[in-house]
């Protein structure tokens, strides 16, 4: 399902879709990288709303994703998923990267999302080997487009150029 992915070199920010993801903390008080852009540009509302979940469920666990406002972005939600810190268990760092793709994926699903941007989850201050990351980002998101009718776009926007060359090389592969 590579007709639905698209590759693009940017800041999130910017990007007109129905949802972008934020590589988020477990705190949701915000951070910085993504985490740090996405709240500047979308103002107070986000972490408002950020607010209002961590004292409903405090905060968010690696691997598992909940849906805000865009604030004053051109999105129209911001879901915050949590990436793995790469320490320790690598097979379990691995497996949770896979989790933060398809539980933000899921939960567009279940918000009628119909287009999505991620950014490159964990290979900033979490420090995920960026070629592994890559990899997995591309399978869990081409594995979940095979099993859904829902989503019609899913957008990858790299923010450096080593990122942005892996993923090319990953789509132009099948
Ligand atoms: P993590 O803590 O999950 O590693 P970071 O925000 O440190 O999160 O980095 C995740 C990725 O987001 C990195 O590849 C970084 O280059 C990228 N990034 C930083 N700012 C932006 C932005 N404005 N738009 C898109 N990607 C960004």
């Amino acid at each position: 399902m590579d007709s639905k992915i698209k590759l693009v070199k940017g800041d999130i920010t910017k990007i007109e879709v129905d949802a972008i993801v934020n590589a988020a903390n477990s705190s949701l008080l915000g951070g910085g990288g993504v985490d740090g852009a996405i709240h500047r540009a979308g103002g107070e509302a986000i972490l408002n709303d950020c607010i209002a979940i961590r004292n409903r469920q405090g905060g968010c666990k690696t691997g598992e994703a909940v849906i805000t406002t865009a604030g004053k972005l051109p999105a129209k939600y911001v879901i915050h998923t949590v990436g793995p810190v790469y320490s320790g268990d690598k097979a379990e760092k691995e497996q949770l990267l896979a989790k933060a793709y398809s539980n933000s994926l899921q939960l567009a699903v279940e918000n009628n999302i119909k287009t999505i941007a991620f950014p490159n989850i964990s290979t900033g201050i979490y420090h995920f080997p960026k070629p592994k990351a890559a990899e997995i980002a591309v399978a869990t998101v081409r594995d979940f487009l095979d099993n859904d009718e829902g989503i019609t776009e899913v957008i990858f926007v790299c923010f450096d150029d080593e990122n942005y060359s892996l993923y090319d090389d990953l789509l132009k592969a099948t």
